[in-house]
């Protein structure tokens, strides 16, 4: 079944970047175990997803990259039980706009699988069967094209921009679990072509598997665990008069945090900001607040350095508002001023205990 929801419009495919976030997160939502990212002259020609996820309905053809079209909410309450990453449908529209986009998929009931384009309304232009497994590709040329200022800009930070979208996939290989995710560039420079495997992954059931795969087990050595605490009811001595122990039981029935954050020495001084994934409810997001905080606190024991960080925060849905931006990398969090005095207390007692 497929939605039409006005949600609130905006510009969500700003970047390379965006447009990668897009496209990973619709091969999630499809339930895909297996992802695989081509780019060609990093991005700047091609960005192609393939996914093994579900693939798209023939009946949902028409109105694949039609705007506000989702198959993934029915309504807007359908918003506070969340659990996939796209619900604006927006994005295919938007990256349709912008470039040239194929789609070739196959849903499993179906023979074989469809190509398709589009013209720059999201119309369908042309319709050919093709061979390919149950899953979809993604297909997206010369991003901006039809925006020549912004094409021209692109082209020349595309190096730039690609390693933030080296930064994007590496933080969804670390949180999804048995996904295998891989990343290859293609470049045509000075008429040679190479290619260049960024980044594989075997799909693991943990953080930490995800960690050693991507890093390496000497990375990991640097880091500690971040776990969840359980709710301790079994003392219920010592609470100082201002009720800290209660406020303390308030806090972790409120926030879970899991995760990894390194602890020793780490190699030189130079800002770790590439290496500091932060997710609320599994959700790669940004934050400059909490990150500010995390690197303060770290920083009063550790001065030389700014830490490895891997941290997902878990918040009850309804306690978090991800329909703030369009490309939902904002999260609203209601009492974020209580997630930041948890943040302190955890963080201080880990170094405390860990330092040394
Ligand atoms: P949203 O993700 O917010 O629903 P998108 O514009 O990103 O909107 O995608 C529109 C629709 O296209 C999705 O709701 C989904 O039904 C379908 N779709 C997009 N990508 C895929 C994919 N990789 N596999 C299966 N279906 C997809
Ligand atoms: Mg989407």
């Amino acid at each position: 079944a497929r939605t039409r929801v006005r949600i609130c419009s905006g510009q969500v495919i700003i970047s390379l970047a965006s447009a990668v976030k897009e496209l990973i997160e619709n091969s999630l939502d499809a339930d895909a175990t297996k992802i695989q990212i081509t780019f060609e002259n990093h991005g700047s020609d091609l960005i192609e997803v393939t996914d093994n996820g579900q693939g798209v309905e023939e009946t949902n053809f028409g109105v694949l990259v039609q705007r506000y079209h989702t198959s993934k909410i029915q309504d807007l309450d359908d918003l506070l039980r969340l659990s996939t990453y796209g619900f604006r449908g927006e994005a295919l529209n938007s990256i349709c706009t912008l470039s040239q986009l194929t789609v070739l998929t196959r849903h499993k009931s179906a023979a074989c699988g469809t190509k398709l384009t589009f013209d720059k309304d999201g119309k369908i232009l042309q319709k050919i069967p093709c061979a390919r497994e149950v899953g979809t590709t993604m297909s997206v040329r010369s991003l901006f094209s039809t925006y020549p200022v912004r094409r021209k800009e692109f082209l020349s930070n595309v190096k730039r921009e690609y390693s933030k979208v080296l930064h994007l996939i590496q933080s969804y290989a670390l949180i999804c679990k048995n996904v295998q995710i891989s990343c290859t560039n293609k470049s045509t420079e000075h008429n040679n072509t190479s290619s260049t495997i960024q980044l594989t992954t075997t799909p693991h059931a943990t953080i930490k598997e995800n960690i050693i795969d991507l890093h390496g087990t000497k990375f990991i050595d640097h880091l500690i665990e971040i776990k969840p605490e359980q709710q301790d009811t079994s003392n219920n001595d010592v609470d100082d008069e201002d009720g800290g122990k209660e406020n303390q039981d308030e806090l972790i029935s409120k926030f879970k945090l899991e995760g990894f954050i390194s602890i020793a020495q780490h190699g030189n001084g130079r800002s770790a900001s590439d290496r500091q994934y932060l997710y609320i409810n599994s959700r790669p997001c940004d934050n400059a607040r909490l990150i500010k905080i995390i690197n303060e606190i770290y920083r009063s024991f550790n001065p030389q350095q700014y830490p490895i960080l891997i941290l997902n925060i878990l918040i009850d849905k309804s306690s978090i508002d991800i329909n703030v931006t369009p490309d939902k990398r904002k999260i609203f969090i209601h009492e974020e001023d209580k997630l930041v005095l948890y943040l302190r207390s955890k963080l201080n007692k880990l170094f405390e205990t860990n330092n040394g």
